[in-house]
């Protein structure tokens, strides 16, 4: 057995590679469950995929893409609570989601304070976008899912969502205005693209697992502030663990089949009992010496694939969302629209002098035309596509002057859910001994969210602590 790398102070060494909030995730459970970490991150700050952007140079910020959360992401709420940052992040007390319509109509999904899944039938059965048949199939396909069991939900992976949904009686328009609007925000592809058996968990977990559980939660700061400022500052505050920003880590060292540490970029060596990749899945293979990288286990994630997410952030010169009975609150689906979610971050961020002007537009999974510009032109093409559908859903933008506006496409934004996409994901354990995975692609059950990659880290954390007690019963019996 390789030798024991402590702390220095007969702690377990633990190198987390990847800022993510899988990596956070990870450093902070093991640092609780008392091990000194080091967390390496190749960017400049904490937080991946969740980050803001100034609007220009030295600026005001827009977060890359608005984030949003269920109450049922109980371990990114869990790991918000335990990085301080609680009251960084609210959740509706009941569920209500605005649907613009696209004519001036809004219709709502409300939750009432009834059993599951009665919460829902209400509103339901009144909602207009859909006809009186339509929400009766909605029902039914709801009833359905309620009842498979997660394995039965398991053996669909192999087909499309929307398979499924034409198989138990959906129409394409229920299709468009209903189900795809939430498989869109929760696995970044439409039904017709996704896997039937990540959806079918998606709405078990979530609209149908309990009267609160889709309740929106959003983060009530911008992203760096919740995810990098908090996390960092905790890590700082822990004796013991060491944050290296803008330290890339070129390759993770392995001896036989055991992981003895990382190098990095610079050249310099961290020793480790255990090393946690949380790094995105293209990337894996790419750290691991050979023969390891052609293994299978490493290299097949890459094939998952990556799937866009555009934001479109725009301040308006007054505001543009009406108030009162045909106002939306703080965000709104779009339907039949080029945008399918809109916010108004000025309400989000509780700035008052903001609301109703400074609103951000989600298009998940966009096709052209949004990415079929480059540069200046691209972007001005974006905004204008943008603005125009905001016009015909939000008619007050058209007396309105845009003061600024911010595209933001990330191309790699999330894995891409097809079918076929577990197949290709893997457990927190690897074939290298003190070699454990991280991310929200890994096999979470959760689509790539930020719940997921939170319950990652602290899946990878409960791994190494299994393998850091083995080997200490293992020392003392030596
Ligand atoms: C625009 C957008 C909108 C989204 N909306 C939502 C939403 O509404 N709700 C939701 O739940 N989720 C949403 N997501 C998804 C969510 O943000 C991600 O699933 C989650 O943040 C992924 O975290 P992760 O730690 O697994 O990976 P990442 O965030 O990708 O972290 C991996 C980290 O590893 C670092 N790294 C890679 N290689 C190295 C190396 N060699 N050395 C050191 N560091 C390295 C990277 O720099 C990165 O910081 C959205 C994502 C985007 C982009």
């Amino acid at each position: 057995m390789g030798p024991v790398v402590a702390g220095g102070d007969g702690r377990p060494r633990v190198v987390v590679v990847g800022g993510g909030l899988a990596g956070i995730s990870a450093a902070v459970h093991l640092a609780e469950g008392g091990a000194a970490v080091t967390l390496c991150e190749r960017r400049p700050f904490l937080g991946g995929r969740t980050w803001s952007v100034p609007l220009r140079p030295g600026g005001p910020e827009v977060d890359n893409g608005q984030h949003v959360i269920l109450r049922c992401c109980t371990a990114f709420l869990d790991l918000v609570r335990r990085i301080g940052a609680e009251r960084d992040v609210t959740v509706q007390d009941r569920l209500d989601i605005p649907f613009l319509d696209g004519r001036g109509g809004v219709a709502r999904l409300r939750a009432l304070p009834l059993p599951s899944p009665l919460h829902l039938l209400p509103s339901l059965l009144r909602f207009h976008p859909l006809s009186i048949g339509e929400r009766l199939g909605v029902l039914r396909a709801g009833a359905r899912i309620r009842a498979m069991a997660p394995a039965e939900r398991d053996r669909l992976d192999d087909r499309t969502f929307e398979d499924w949904l034409r198989q138990n009686g959906q129409s394409p328009r229920a299709i468009r205005r209903f189900w795809d609007v939430f498989i869109l925000a929760a696995v970044n592809l439409p039904s017709r693209e996704a896997s039937a058996g990540l959806c079918l968990t998606v709405f078990a977990e979530s609209l149908l697992a309990g009267p609160r559980a889709a309740d929106v939660g959003l983060p009530r700061v911008g992203l760096s502030r919740l995810v990098h400022d908090r996390s960092a500052a905790w890590l700082a505050a822990r004796p013991g663990t060491e944050l290296r920003l803008d330290r890339r880590v070129d390759g993770v060292l392995v001896e036989g089949d055991r992981a003895l540490g990382v190098r990095l970029g610079s050249g310099e060596t961290l020793p480790a009992d255990a090393v946690v990749l949380a790094v995105p899945a293209e990337d894996l293979a790419d750290l691991l010496p050979a023969p390891w990288r052609e293994d299978p286990f490493f290299a097949g994630p890459a094939t998952l694939g990556t799937s866009p997410i555009l934001g479109v952030h725009l301040g308006y010169d007054r505001p543009v969302i009406p108030e009162g009975p045909r106002g939306i609150g703080e965000f709104a689906a779009v339907l039949d629209s080029p945008i399918q979610w809109v916010f108004d971050r000025g309400r989000v961020l509780g700035r008052p002098a903001e609301a109703g002007r400074s609103l951000s537009c989600v298009v998940s999974a966009p096709r052209a035309p949004w990415l079929s510009g480059k540069g200046p032109a691209g972007k001005e093409a974006t905004v204008r596509v943008a603005t125009e559908a905001l016009a015909r859903i939000l008619p007050l933008t058209r007396g309105a002057r845009l003061l600024w506006s911010r595209v933001v496409l990330e191309k790699r934004a999330t894995f891409s859910a097809r079918p076929g996409t577990a197949a290709a994901r893997r457990p927190a354990e690897t074939p290298i001994a003190g070699l454990v995975l991280a991310g929200a692609w890994t096999r979470t059950g959760w689509p790539a969210t930020m719940e997921g990659a939170v319950r990652s880290g602290a899946e990878a954390a409960r791994r190494v602590a299994a393998v850091a007690a083995f080997r200490a019963v293992v020392e003392t019996r030596a």
